[in-house]
């Protein structure tokens, strides 16, 4: 199966180092770089062949360390509107 594949492709752990969850069922790839599949649905394989597509535009993340990664990037947005689309 793909996203198995991939997941070992990635090392088959959490990125965050101090983390070491390993659980495939935990683990979920993170958008890092943009590609041309955000912003059109992004169905399950779709985006799995995106990353097999694109490997280095993607973390391994748990599902944990997905949302605080998203979270500081969405934050980051924020002050990059705040400070310069006003
Ligand atoms: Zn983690």
């Amino acid at each position: 199966m793909l996203r198995l594949e991939l997941i070992e492709k990635f090392g088959g752990s959490c990125w965050k180092n101090e983390c070491g969850e390993d659980d495939p069922d935990r683990l979920e790839f993170a958008h890092v770089l943009d590609t041309p599949v955000m912003g059109w649905g992004r169905g399950r394989n779709k985006r799995y062949y995106d990353v097999l597509k694109n490997p280095d535009c993607y973390a391994l993340f748990c599902k944990y360390h997905h949302k605080e990664y998203d979270d500081y990037v969405k934050d980051i947005q924020e002050k990059r509107q705040e400070l310069f689309n006003k």
